[in-house]
């Protein structure tokens, strides 16, 4: 009904409808080895195939005007009592998303019987819904039928992860910054946003002035601490000012700075880390220190090249901190021993802390996120480091980040081009240099809030 005015898919998001179209066209041919497959062209053309009774009709098109629906099915699989089961291929590997339990419960009204529709996850498992998701459906279509005869825009909320991918944002942000509105704050839920607004709250500096104590219990802010985050936070961004809440403590050893880079379109549960990155001290270009596996085969190679690695770091330095930024780096090594059975190995007991003694992986993040306020809109490693008043670290490639890492490893395990595998290598080395570059930039700014004797 409201189109938005132009939208060009960027390359991470045409990747991902890549492997999606990828995926559905393995699905077709798998259905084709055990089943006749019609390919349906109109709405006409699946009703008449649906009355032939044809085994499978792909692309199907569905319509209840009376329902007032419409919907595509990838595939309509006829059961053994002659009905037909919708199923679509979804890359995702998870089947209980909301949006697609809504899609799958839609094609499932469309068809008007009580078979499950079926899903062909992205890592080759089958699920199926059924009548649980029919409540998540009629909220659905109320909320649709609401919309469609509502005038006005309906209130709407930004969201860090949604909005940035959306082809409106152009039209709600420019909204959005006009009213100052709070669900721009880091941490803010939409939800919450939604309840502060109805108690009068809507902009941050409304937001700026409050007491913490006399804000209302909504969800995900019933607890005093939350509250004065939020305050303290919209404050941060109203004044454009850094609030310490306490003194940065950071451990004592030697930094050595790590952060991988993995491909999260693999077939299975389990991301291939193609390049482990480490830089040591004295932390220049040169210290660079790495593990790259040019695919899934060389997964184990990889890792234990990296366990290898650890070792001798362990060798060479006395105390060691192994700083990175989220929790991403301890929970890939612990996804990595269970793949591997290796939860018992020394290094990997060493790496976790499953010993008696604090294991020597330091989040950065939370550092920040302990003791910091900053006036940004989230705390991704790229937010904090490249802002002029923060860290003010670069990256060579500006475009890189990690959904440009996906898309360039993509690329270089589609190419058999020897020059072109090697540039699209040698970015990544480089993206991954930096990276670990801007997490030594950081902990030298963080010890600007800590004890000033703190070696650096
Ligand atoms: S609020 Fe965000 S996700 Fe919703 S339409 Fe606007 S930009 Fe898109």
């Amino acid at each position: 009904m409201h189109q938005p005015t132009e939208y060009e898919a960027d390359p991470f998001i045409q990747l991902l409808c890549d492997a999606g179209l990828q995926h559905e066209r393995s699905i077709l041919q798998q259905l084709r080895r055990d089943h006749t497959v019609f390919q349906a062209t109109s709405f006409d053309d699946t009703s008449a195939l649906m009355q032939q009774g044809a085994p499978v009709i792909y692309q199907a098109r569905l319509q209840n005007n009376e329902k007032g629906l419409i919907g595509f099915p990838d595939f309509l699989i006829r059961h053994e009592n002659g009905l037909y089961q919708a199923a679509d291929a979804k890359l995702t590997q998870r089947e209980n998303k909301k949006a697609l339990q809504i899609q799958l419960g839609v094609y499932r009204r469309l068809l008007n019987n009580q078979l499950p529709a079926i899903v062909f996850l992205g890592d080759g498992r089958t699920a199926s819904l059924g009548n649980e998701v029919d409540m998540l459906v009629n909220a659905f279509i109320d909320d649709m039928k609401r919309l469609q005869i509502q005038s006005d825009q309906p209130h709407v909320r930004y969201s860090h992860s949604r909005c940035r991918i959306c082809p409106y944002f152009i039209h709600c942000r420019a909204q959005f910054e006009a009213k100052q509105d709070i669900s721009l704050l880091h941490g803010m839920h939409g939800r919450t946003a939604e309840l502060l607004a109805q108690a009068g709250i809507h902009s941050i500096a409304q937001l700026a002035s409050q007491d913490a104590e006399n804000l209302p219990d909504v969800s995900h802010l019933s607890s005093l601490k939350r509250k004065q985050r939020v305050v303290q936070q919209a404050r941060s961004v109203l004044n454009d000012e850094i609030i310490q809440l306490n003194e940065v403590i950071l451990p004592e050893g030697t930094w050595v700075h790590f952060d991988i880079e993995d491909n999260p379109l693999v077939t299975t549960r389990n991301r291939h880390v193609y390049l482990w990155g480490l830089l040591a001290p004295p932390y220049t270009d040169k210290e660079f220190d790495y593990i790259w596996t040019d695919d899934e085969a060389q997964d184990y190679v990889g890792w234990l090249s990296f366990l290898e690695k650890m070792k001798r770091y362990r060798a060479r330095y006395a105390s060691l901190v192994f700083a990175h930024y989220s929790n991403h780096e301890k929970v890939t090594i612990q996804k990595y021993a269970e793949r591997y059975a290796m939860l018992d190995d020394d290094t990997v007991q060493w790496l976790l802390g499953l010993r008696n003694e604090p294991s020597p992986l330091f989040d950065l993040q939370k550092a920040v996120l302990d003791n910091l306020v900053l006036p940004i809109a989230g705390y991704g490693l790229k937010e904090i480091c490249k802002h002029p008043k923060l860290v003010n670290f670069q990256w060579q490639i500006e475009a890189s980040g990690s959904q440009w890492s996906v898309v360039q490893f993509s690329r270089f395990l589609e190419s058999s081009d020897i020059q072109i595998k090697q540039r699209l290598k040698t970015e990544l080395l480089a993206y991954n240099r930096d990276d670990v570059t801007a997490t030594r930039k950081l902990e030298l700014w963080l010890r600007s809030f800590s004890n000033p004797k703190q070696a650096v």
